[in-house]
Parts: C-alpha cells; sequence; structure tokens
C-alpha cells in the first residue's frame, strides 16, 4: 500500500512518514499543495492524507483539481478545529473522510485502514451488493437470497451511504450532512435510531452483515 502525505508542517509530515513505513506502508511526502497534486495525479497511491492549509495551494483545491481529473484515490483531510467549514468544503470536494488535528496516531491507521479497504460491488445501476447483502433501489428493499424487507426512504438513503463504503468509518455528522443537509435540526440520536432499524432489517433477512458502531464517530458496515 502506498499513501501520499500532503502537509507542510514538516516534523508532522515526516513522523507520519516514519509512522506508516513502520506499518508497512510506502510512504511519500509534498510539503506544499502543487507539489501534492503532482503526485496525487500519478494515480499510484492507496490514500492520500491531505491537509488543509498549505502553501502554493491549498488542500481544497488540490482535492478539486484531483477530482476534476477523474483522480478517485481515497483522501483523509487533515482539518484542525478552527476549521469547521473547510471540513464540510472537503466533504463536498470529495473527500471521503477527515481527522481534526491534533489526533491519536492509532486513529490514523485505523482510518486508512478502512479507506483502503475493498469498496462495494455495483451488481447493476439499481443494485448495490456487499456480502450477499443487495440493496434495491427500484423496491427500496434489501435482499439476502429470497428474503427481503422494505426500508423507508431515508434508511434506504442510510443504507446506500454504508453499502457504498464497506468498511470505512461515516463520522454521524456526514450522514446528516449528505442526508438530511447541514440546515437540518436532526441530532445524533434520530441517527441511531435509523441505525437501530436498519440492524434489526439486516438481521431479519439474515444478511451476514453488521453495521458497527465507532464509538464517539460513527458507522461503518462489516
Ligand atoms: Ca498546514
Amino acid at each position: 500500500m502506498k499513501i501520499l502525505i500532503v502537509e507542510d508542517e514538516i516534523q508532522l509530515a515526516d513522523a507520519l512518514c516514519e509512522l506508516l513505513k513502520r506499518n508497512t506502508y510506502s510512504a511519500d511526502v509534498c510539503y506544499n499543495g502543487i507539489d501534492g497534486l503532482d503526485n496525487a495525479l500519478t494515480g499510484v497511491y492507496d490514500c492520500i492524507i491531505l491537509d488543509i492549509m498549505l502553501p502554493g495551494m491549498n488542500g481544497l483545491d488540490v482535492l478539486r483539481h484531483m477530482r476534476n481529473e477523474k483522480i478517485n484515490t481515497p483522501v483523509l483531510l487533515l482539518t484542525a478545529r478552527s476549521e469547521v467549514n473547510d471540513k464540510i468544503n472537503g466533504l463536498d470536494c470529495g473527500a471521503d473522510d477527515y481527522l481534526t488535528k491534533p489526533f491519536v496516531t492509532g486513529e490514523l491507521l485505523a482510518r486508512i485502514r478502512a479507506l483502503t479497504r475493498r469498496k462495494g460491488e455495483i451488481v447493476d445501476e439499481n443494485r448495490l451488493q456487499f456480502n450477499g447483502l443487495v440493496l434495491n433501489k427500484n423496491t427500496c428493499s434489501i435482499s439476502c437470497g429470497n428474503n427481503d424487507v422494505k426500508l423507508s426512504l431515508k434508511e434506504y438513503n442510510v443504507m446506500e451511504m454504508l453499502i457504498a463504503n464497506p468498511g470505512q468509518i461515516l463520522p454521524k455528522e456526514r450522514i446528516i450532512e449528505k442526508i438530511w443537509g447541514s440546515e437540518s435540526d436532526v441530532e445524533y440520536n434520530n441517527i441511531e435510531v435509523y441505525i437501530s432499524f436498519l440492524r434489526k432489517k439486516i438481521a431479519s433477512i439474515s444478511a451476514d452483515v453488521q453495521i458497527k458502531t465507532a464509538r464517539g464517530i460513527g458507522y461503518f458496515m462489516e
């Protein structure tokens, strides 16, 4: 696995590079956005760790250019606590996940593992599949073998996000932003209710798939 680190805090960038190498990844470092974009456009990386505030070109512009060039490498954004709006913009620009600085290295490694796991398989344009569980767009249902259960529209939307990104932790705020919109007053408790409905429905069709909780962060499918 090859990871690109784009971070202008040299000590942090070098420490991340060392950490990744100790954990069997190969890693390249860029200390500014322009070099970062050049490297990202090669398309050889399995994951990119991208800081937002960078000299030359900021991380969001790097991301926007990459996605315009159809480089779909998973991107983990690094954000400072004060950059809430940047975080939202980042997800809109096509980031896959984000981590707020300062972070613990264990969490960074977990996020990278999740981002580099295999994606759910697209059966056809109306069906997504993960480990035998099929999400059917036409019938707004999930099925496994001959078992089938209907979903509400919101349940379907949540399930679609999870199944499109299996193994990847979806932060609760990202689920809310995507499905209810950032202006909504939906609270974390509401998401938990939908997740618990979905868990019961998945169990009811005996699918070998679980929605797991990443404590304090969000959910992922396994
Ligand atoms: Ca920076």
